[in-house]
């Protein structure tokens, strides 16, 4: 049964552009606007900047460069730079799988943010939309203050779940194209204390070298909640490693239930990780504490939007290039594999690495501005992981610095849609210029 709720609430229409959730989609998208001078609100369900980089402990960048050169510029590479020049133990000129200090990059989130003149909203949430035909007129947001209805020229979704469009009723994709399976999740995890020495010079522990102890760990019956020999981890501070190791099965973050259950099974699992380290490479974890565990959930797919142009699979392949092109993406299609196919793969079935087709050095392809903005709706833009893609192009565009990248993009356009209050009718050309005085790359 539903009830009817009616109440009045304030209305806010002090700002121009408004941004929902400010992680690195976000944030590059409040940036971008501010500093072509708009009045912008940054709303952020949790109480930091950097979505799944600080509050999510994921422990590092993925890489920079397609191998020859970095081809993610902008404000993207001047977060990149100023996270790495806050860690002595990463060189200037590393690019790629560069470890992330999620204290350190929280405060150069919050510097730039606050540089820029962005007005932030934090433990505030979406949650209505209110769509008059083509034009979104409010967004309702929930914090201690109450309820209040924020009405802006034009609003960004860079939630992560697409809330805003799933709130305005527009139509979205979710997991594959067959069955709608997602990609699973993973809490990430710090540990400290660690030897350092024994971390650097043991063998290889990932899921590429199948003699290594993560395999072990996930055979053992002892800790029943790793099943796959998913380990990704890296050095983030003195003694300090951080883990993007394991993996939650069907973690729908639509469902507020199985998405609360998720939280608590994903720190059971990062208790077990640590006991299986302790047991299997005691040189290297047995003094080791157990420091922290993400705030969230580690969500790789939810929502993606339907946009004017959904880029596929064949876009990949090809490594297209579009005349609308916002920037470009070289990193593999990293699908993280369902449980029936891990289970394959821990069995030595088949190998995982072939399902990723990463390209070659210097290739990439293009994202145009129109996997940016839906069809039916004029005044909205998303940035981030939920963009329009299909399901394997997702595995590769959902990885921070291609979130940054099209989240200045989004911020830009944005600004330049303010005046008509449709994004549709943003001057491309113009849009491209802007982004490349401000460092973007693209053909
Ligand atoms: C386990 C895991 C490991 C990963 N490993 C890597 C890696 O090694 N390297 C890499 O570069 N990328 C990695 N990624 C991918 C990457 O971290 C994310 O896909 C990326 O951060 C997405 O950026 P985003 O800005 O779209 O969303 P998010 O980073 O998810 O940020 C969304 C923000 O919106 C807020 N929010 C959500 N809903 C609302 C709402 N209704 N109202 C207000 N605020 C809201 C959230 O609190 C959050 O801060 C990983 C992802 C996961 C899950």
């Amino acid at each position: 049964m539903n009830i009817q709720f009616v109440r009045e609430i304030p209305e806010n229409t002090e700002y121009e552009i408004i941004i929902a959730g400010g992680g690195p989609a976000g944030c590059a998208a409040a940036i971008a606007a501010a500093r072509c001078r708009a009045n912008v609100l940054l709303i952020e369900a949790s109480g930091s900047l950097g979505g799944m980089g600080t509050i999510g402990l994921v422990p590092a960048w993925c890489p920079f460069s397609d191998k020859e050169k970095i081809i993610y510029r902008g404000i993207a590479l001047e977060i990149f730079n100023k996270a790495k020049a806050g860690m002595r133990h990463v060189k200037k000129e590393d690019a790629d799988w560069v470890p992330i200090d999620p204290e350190a990059l929280k405060r150069v989130y919050d510097e730039m943010i606050m540089d820029a003149g962005v007005t932030v909203l934090f433990h505030t949430q979406v949650v209505s939309v209110n769509r008059q035909g083509n034009k979104l007129d409010y967004i309702v947001t929930a914090n201690k203050g109450g309820l209040t209805a924020y009405k802006g020229n034009i609003y960004i979704d860079c939630t992560g779940d697409a809330d805003i469009f799933a709130g305005a009723g527009l139509p979205y994709d979710y997991g594959d194209e067959q069955n709608h399976d997602i990609q699973p999740s993973t809490h990430c995890f710090v540990l400290t204390n660690v030897d350092e020495y024994h971390y650097h010079n043991s063998p290889v522990l990932h899921m590429n070298n199948p003699e290594c102890a993560a395999y072990d760990i996930a055979r053992s019956e002892k800790y029943p909640l790793i099943t796959d020999a998913h380990c990704c981890h890296s050095l983030i501070g003195p003694r300090t490693v951080g883990f993007n190791a394991g993996h939650l099965w069907n973690v729908d973050s639509r469902d507020p239930i199985g998405a609360s259950k998720a939280l608590m099974q994903g720190r059971q699992l990062a208790y077990q990780y640590h006991q299986g380290l302790k047991e299997y490479l005691p040189e290297t974890y047995g003094a080791s504490y157990l420091a922290e565990t993400s705030l969230v959930t580690g969500i790789r797919e939810s929502r993606r939007i339907k946009g004017e142009y959904t880029i596929t699979y064949e876009d990949y392949k090809n490594r297209k290039a579009f005349p609308d092109e916002i920037g470009r993406n070289c990193y593999f299609l990293d699908v993280h594999q369902t449980k029936e196919e891990r289970d394959r793969i821990m069995r030595g079935e088949r190998n995982g690495e072939e399902d990723f087709e990463p390209y070659a050095p210097g290739e990439s392809h293009g994202i145009p501005y129109r996997s940016l903005i839906p069809k039916e709706v004029d005044n909205l833009i998303a940035a981030g992981r939920i963009i329009s893609s299909d399901h394997r192009v997702q595995g590769s565009i959902r990885v921070m610095p291609v979130c940054l990248v099209t989240g200045q993009a989004a911020g830009t356009a944005a600004v330049l849609a303010s005046q008509t209050g449709d994004t549709h009718k943003v001057d491309i050309m113009q849009l491209r210029r802007i982004l490349g005085e401000a460092g973007a790359y693209f053909e």
